[in-house]
């Protein structure tokens, strides 16, 4: 079941608290004539707490003056008002407000403490990533030149070319990986600029299929794109690379026999490319996290990638005004659905 937006967001935790303090003062009403008023209060404290550890001081504070209210009003004699027979209750709600406050705040630094523990965990997750896929390159590359350079192994003109080519594809490896993290950084920085001007999407097409050439061999793509499709305006260099990591995807996730589909439609302003392979396809439930940096399936960590080339295809395309969605039929294959503007 889907909750509405305004439960679902920023009021949840006071709606949670509200009806936390509901259930407790229920249990109290349940309770209160077994146990002293003032050991009722242990129970809205743990409250408190968990509101504290879970949301942080503002919702935890809330639940805290919720807390006494309801306490006051249900558990203190006279019931129901908030007025009190023995003045010793104003000393109660004090202690309990200055307690809550104070727990709350305590509880609250140990949250922020926890998340900065796991940002730090994370990154240096993502740092391992990154070393490891810059080293495994440079190890193969550096392999490949020392047996050739070695004056005493005799290799063969075959041997010879098949080092050589392990080398070029390794360096070519490298290349597209510091592209991406440099892309990555400019993009975070905000300095990566975009100069639009009036291009043809077959044009961009083309260019992606040239850089891809070697990939692609024999395989067999589909182009079909209207013949009346106006020019885009976009930032053309910038965008053969966010098509570029889509199209590469495409290969790299399906066959060696299967074919792409490359289809575009219009749809009032906007332009609609759809980029489907036949391959491996996406689990539903990683199809949006596909799109977050450094995010890979785990199905496909034997495939070589870092997870950073549709989060930068993303930002690209959102920097056109665009938009870019995944769709999957697991097992079958994936669509890669790009939305453009026309103007
Ligand atoms: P990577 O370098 O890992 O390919 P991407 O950001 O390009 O990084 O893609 C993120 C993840 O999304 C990939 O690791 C892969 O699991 C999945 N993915 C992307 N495109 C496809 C596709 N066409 N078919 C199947 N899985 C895909």
């Amino acid at each position: 079941m889907r909750y509405p937006r305004f439960i679902r967001g920023k009021f949840y935790p006071y709606l949670l608290s509200l009806g936390l303090v509901f259930v407790t003062t229920l249990f109290g009403e349940f309770v209160k004539r077994r146990l002293e008023p003032t050991n009722i209060v242990m129970f809205y404290l743990l409250v408190v707490v968990f509101i504290a550890i879970r949301w942080g001081v503002g919702p935890a504070v809330v639940t805290s003056i919720l807390s006494v209210l309801a306490f006051d009003f249900f558990l203190v004699p006279p019931y129901l008002t908030l007025g009190v027979d023995d003045i010793q209750y104003i000393f109660t709600f004090t202690a309990f407000l200055v307690v809550g406050i104070v727990v709350s705040t305590f509880a609250s630094k140990v949250r922020e403490h926890l998340i900065q523990r796991q940002t730090e965990k994370l990154h240096s997750a993502l740092l391992s990533s990154i070393s490891h896929d810059l080293k495994t390159p440079l190890v193969s590359i550096t392999g490949a030149l020392t047996t050739l350079l070695d004056g005493k192994s005799h290799l063969d003109e075959k041997h010879k070319r098949d080092l050589l080519e392990t080398a070029s594809e390794e360096s070519a490896r490298l290349n597209r990986l510091v592209n991406n993290l440099l892309d990555m950084t400019k993009m975070e920085a905000g300095v990566l600029r975009i100069y639009k001007k009036p291009c043809d999407l077959r044009d961009l097409i083309g260019t992606c299929l040239e850089q891809l050439k070697d990939k692609i061999g024999q395989r067999s793509i589909k182009i079909d794109i209207p013949k009346d499709l106006p020019e885009l305006p976009m930032d053309f260099l910038v965008m053969a690379k966010a098509l570029f990591n889509v199209i590469d995807n495409a290969l790299k996730y399906s066959t060696d026999n299967s074919s792409i589909d490359i289809r575009a439609s219009m749809i009032d302003a906007k332009v609609r490319l759809e980029i489907k392979d036949y391959g491996c396809g996406i689990p539903k439930e990683d199809l949006k996290r596909i799109f977050e940096k450094f995010y890979r399936v785990e199905k496909s960590l034997h495939t070589s990638g870092t997870g950073l080339g549709l989060s930068i295809s993303k930002g690209i395309i959102e920097a056109h005004g665009g938009q870019i969605s995944a769709e999957s039929d697991f097992g079958k294959g994936t669509t890669i659905v790009i939305i453009l503007p026309m103007r």
